[in-house]
């Protein structure tokens, strides 16, 4: 059982309007859009009056990236997505609130009924980092301390672009046949917006759940999935040696946490060696104690992550743990505070489910543009926590301009807009594929 800390939503997250800057400098955004570089097949069921406008979506994506908001902050991310939803003619009364910020849209078929009834559903997250932004060459780089580093402005949009061009296609699909859009917040934490969602019911009769990340080690035009785990397991670990502070001149009447700790790193590298060849790392990449040169403190604070694709490897690395700081305790005299908690679960694709994904993905990108790429990876994901609860499959988009492009959570990231057009058609392929339509 994973334990997700308390959220604490019941304090009204105030949110500041002055905060939200206009669009009003972005001009002619015609002009500067990217040409669209792959040659796939147009759409074929976009016609000229298709509620698709390729120029509509670049707009809000760069609004969404100029006006980023962080975990359960989104409010104005999530009037926006209604708005956008409401102009291509989505009913008010199907656009629900889910996990305060999140919005849920469930988009129904008007042809009459046929065969069996489906339900899928399309995530995409909608939040930002907590971090600075240096891309000062945009003129719609973000300022107010958040930032869309991850691309989450992207997927936003390219589910926009999937709910326009399926609009265009819904006298056809069957009243049996429900797509529903999950717009997700706070997937960067420091809670799970995915779990909170699921809390409230977004999954209430879901059949299968898809979801994808952009990946910019892949050029626009690749689709990697595999079956199995995708991404991993995280761990957050906070480690406190206590020791006894004193003068640096008496150690004899101090007990010194820095040289314990020292000591228990020796201890982890043994651990890591125990454990070499099984699917993990583990890192401990902060070590802080003291202040001053001649004063012994009182603790010593080491924090890091473990990351892992196997089930229960990070419960027996813990008691490891443990029983090294349990020697160092009879070694030095020391005491310790241990907080080790699994903050994400292992992204685990169904097989039947990615299989899907991979099939719809080979006729649309075709055979030589989709494989498991860098799968799995090690980043995590809360999309896992749908995965526990239905079947379905998480994959990535190369998002790339070249390859290796610049990496997610880099402070120049900007979300490739030529994935946009195949984003939002691929989920239109994949929606007809898995309602089971034939158009
Ligand atoms: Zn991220
Ligand atoms: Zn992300």
């Amino acid at each position: 059982m994973i334990r997700i800390g308390k959220l604490c939503l019941q304090n009204k997250i105030s949110f500041r309007i002055e905060n939200i800057i206009q669009l009003q400098q972005i001009q002619q955004i015609e002009n500067t859009i990217s040409p669209f570089k792959l040659n796939l097949p147009k759409y074929k069921m976009s016609s000229q009056n298709s509620k698709f406008d390729i120029n509509k979506l670049i707009k809000f994506r760069r609004n969404m990236h100029l006006n980023p908001e962080t975990g359960f902050k989104e409010f104005q991310t999530q009037q926006n997505i209604k708005e956008y939803l409401l102009s291509i003619g989505i009913q008010e009364n199907q656009i629900k609130v889910c996990a305060q910020t999140g919005l849920v849209v469930d988009i129904r078929g008007q042809a009459p009924s046929e065969g069996e009834d489906r339900l899928i559903a399309f995530r995409a997250d909608i939040d930002a980092l907590s971090m600075k932004e240096d891309n000062p060459h945009l003129e719609y780089q973000s300022t107010n301390g958040a930032a869309h580093m991850c691309g989450h402005d992207g997927h936003t949009t390219c589910l926009l672009g999937f709910a326009s061009l399926y609009m265009d296609i819904l006298h056809k699909i069957p009243q049996n046949k429900v797509i529903r859009l999950l717009f997700q917040p706070s997937e960067e934490g420091p809670e799970s917006g995915a779990f909170v969602m699921i809390q409230d019911g977004c999954l209430d009769q879901v059949q299968e759940v898809y979801g994808f990340h952009n990946w910019p080690t892949h050029k626009v035009g690749y689709l990697m999935v595999k079956p199995g785990p995708v991404m991993s397991e995280v761990t957050v670990i906070n480690l406190t040696i206590i020791g006894k502070g004193g003068h640096g001149s008496e150690p004899e009447k101090a007990n010194d946490p820095v040289s314990a700790a020292v000591d228990f790193h020796i201890k982890f590298r043994k651990i890591q060696e125990k454990y070499k060849g099984r699917q993990y790392v583990c890192t401990l990449p902060t070590f802080n104690a003291g202040e001053r040169f001649n004063v012994f403190p009182d603790k010593a604070l080491l924090t890091g992550t473990l990351r892992s694709f196997e089930d229960g490897l990070s419960e027996e690395f813990k008691k490891d743990v443990i029983q090294a700081l349990e020697e160092l305790k009879q070694e030095r005299g020391i005491n310790y505070q241990l907080n080790w908690r699994i903050y994400f679960p292992a992204t685990v694709n169904s097989e039947t489910e990615a299989n899907h994904v991979e099939r719809v993905a080979k006729q649309y990108f075709g055979e030589a543009n989709v494989g498991i790429g860098i799968m799995p990876a090690r980043a995590s994901e809360d999309f896992s926590f749908y995965l526990k609860e239905r079947p379905g499959a998480f994959f990535f988009l190369g998002s790339g301009r070249i390859e290796n492009d610049t990496m997610l959570h880099d402070c120049h990231f900007d979300f490739n807009e030529d994935l946009i057009n195949p984003g939002s058609e691929f989920w239109v392929k994949l929606a007809l594929d898995r309602l089971k339509v034939n158009l």
